[in-house]
């Protein structure tokens, strides 16, 4: 016997829909640069999708064919997003911070049809259009070409193009399976691998990050994704702001603290989300000016690990730090701490302890840690294990490989991680970054958390490096925020008492710069080749 309810797919184009009939007059605001703001609602937002998914339609753009995208958060990058996957083509979104020739990799892999760009990447864009031939045309977002045509490259507006689309058109209705989006792993190992969403995973991803144990997003909530759009896509949040009628707040190119700042007290933003990287510089500029937050109360941190000292600091400003764990794979979010009420009989520095961890799994994800036969492990907050995951928003084959990723119905994210019998997971390294010395795991996060609470540390990455008795002893490579002193005896000092002895790092090295990745990601892979030989010597 079956139910006998109605059966609507789960399409894309319900939820910016939803937004114009619930909440049509709430605002979407966008730093265009220098102050310059736009501002309009949602439902100026799905008129002008609608129309940019006729206009695509009638310029010859099929279902399935990709559009690829190379912009900052903005209006019209948003407006992209839904009339692609609503008319039913794939939406692209491309990290323009990536190496020029993986850039071409990625737009010929994926077979774009059309690329948006913004005007600031046209030099990028004009070594591009060279070698990605199958791109029909290259959309400047702008009003005109002007900015193009001084640089003598070919491009069309994005704002006639608009105005060339059919005020009336309807979202079609397709199969809630048909692909949505597309977004390239950075593929620190070989070249980039595509994820391909489907209208189904993402709608049952922004579903279940709103909930209040996850993001938390309500009516209530004003929005700001600082995480970029070109980083799966800003974590959903394109999707949940709207399919709850919260205000959004893109803040395009200028991601630097004291901007960030300003805009969130402007705009009154209580949530955000964003890696640790970008929060801190906004730390910093709140330091400097001795300021305080007048509406921002949540915040979702991951991306990489984000040190129990970044949750402490957000909270003596009122901001409570929701730590995320998630990957392009997992659309991406997989897991979100949140405190448990029995948690809060715990001492102040085991309730810290728990906020660090990555949390529990949304509903909707099932996680597991295995062993390298993939045989079960405990969850005991002690063994550590590879972390597999599956769920509906959990990829099965990688683009274009025409194979499943899985083993046993399971998808290894390449994390090495412990749960506690809670369920509250906590990664202790990717695979690939694990330190083992004399046949033991060192967790690289922890030691590199632990520096990073210490007050002159900017930044610092923990590393194997290879040794002679123990195969690897780890080192940590520091870069200590300006004008501040500390030495390697001292940093070492610091970790007396908060480690066991033998993980304690055998060197430590200062930098000026740390390597980033295409997503503000401590490059350790770098690191770990520049530092192999350090302790030989
Ligand atoms: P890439 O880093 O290759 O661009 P992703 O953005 O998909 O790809 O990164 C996913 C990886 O980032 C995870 O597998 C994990 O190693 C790491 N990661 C994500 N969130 C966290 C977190 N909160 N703590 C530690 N590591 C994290």
């Amino acid at each position: 016997e079956m139910g006998t309810m109605m059966n609507q797919p789960l399409l894309i184009s319900s939820i910016i829909r939803y937004a114009a009939r619930y909440a049509a007059t709430q605002e979407v605001v966008s730093h265009l640069g220098s102050g310059h703001m736009h501002r309009y609602t949602y439902a100026q937002c799905e008129q002008r999708a609608r129309m940019l998914a006729s206009a695509l339609e009638r310029s010859g753009l099929a279902r399935g064919e990709r559009v690829g995208t190379l912009a900052w958060n903005s209006y019209r990058h948003l407006e992209i997003y839904y009339a692609a996957s609503g008319m039913g083509a794939v939406c692209h979104t491309i990290n323009p911070r990536l190496h020029v020739d993986q850039i071409a990799f990625i737009i010929n892999d994926a077979n774009d049809r059309r690329v948006f760009f913004d005007a600031a990447f046209l030099p990028l864009v004009q070594v591009l259009a060279d070698r990605c031939k199958a791109v029909q045309e290259w959309i400047l977002l702008e009003d005109t070409t002007a900015a193009a045509d001084a640089a003598q490259f070919k491009a069309r507006a994005y704002e006639p193009l608009v105005q060339e689309g059919d005020a009336q058109y309807a979202w079609p209705s397709f199969d809630e399976n048909a692909a949505a989006g597309l977004c390239y792993t950075s593929g620190t190992t070989g070249n980039p691998k595509g994820v391909l969403y489907s209208h189904r995973s993402t709608v049952l991803h922004a579903y279940a990050a709103s909930l209040p144990n996850a993001m938390g997003i309500s009516v209530q909530e004003v929005v700001a994704p600082l995480v970029p759009m070109f980083h799966v896509n800003a974590w959903g949040l394109p999707y949940t702001a709207p399919m709850n009628g919260a205000k959004l707040v893109l803040p395009g190119a200028q991601l630097d603290g004291e901007t960030l700042y300003n805009l969130f007290e402007a705009e009154g933003v209580t949530f955000s989300a964003g890696v640790p990287s970008v929060w801190q510089g906004v730390l910093a500029h709140i330091h400097k000016i001795d300021g305080h937050f007048s509406s921002f109360r949540r915040v979702v941190i991951g991306g990489s690990a984000c040190s129990a000292s970044m949750i402490a600091d957000f909270e003596t400003f009122g901001v409570t730090v929701r730590h995320a764990w998630g990957m392009t794979e997992v659309s991406p979010l997989g897991t979100v701490c949140v405190p448990m009420p029995k948690h809060q009989a715990l001492s102040d520095a085991q309730q810290a302890a728990i906020a660090a961890r990555q949390g529990r799994a949304l509903f909707g994800i099932d996680m597991r840690i295995a062993d390298d036969q993939g045989k079960e492990l405990p969850w005991d907050g002690k063994t550590f294990g590879n972390l597999e995951v599956r769920g509906n928003w959990v990829l099965d084959s990688y683009f274009g490989s025409g194979k499943s990723a899985l083993s046993h119905g399971w998808f290894g994210t390449g994390d090495v991680a412990t749960i506690d019998a809670d369920g509250y997971l906590l990664i202790t390294d990717r695979s690939k970054d694990v330190i083992k010395s004399g046949g033991e795991w060192i967790s690289s996060i922890e030691i590199e958390n632990i520096a990073m609470a210490h007050p002159s540390v900017f930044l610092a990455a923990c590393v194997a490096a290879a040794h002679p008795k123990w195969d690897e002893r780890p080192i940590l490579v520091v870069v200590k925020k300006p004008g501040e002193q500390v030495d390697a005896a001292q940093l070492l000092q610091f970790f007396q008492g908060k480690v066991a002895k033998w993980w304690l790092p055998d060197a430590v090295v200062f930098i000026d710069e740390m390597p980033l990745t295409a997503t503000g990601k401590m490059q350790k892979r770098v690191l770990r080749e520049r530092y192999r030989d350090y302790l030989q010597n």
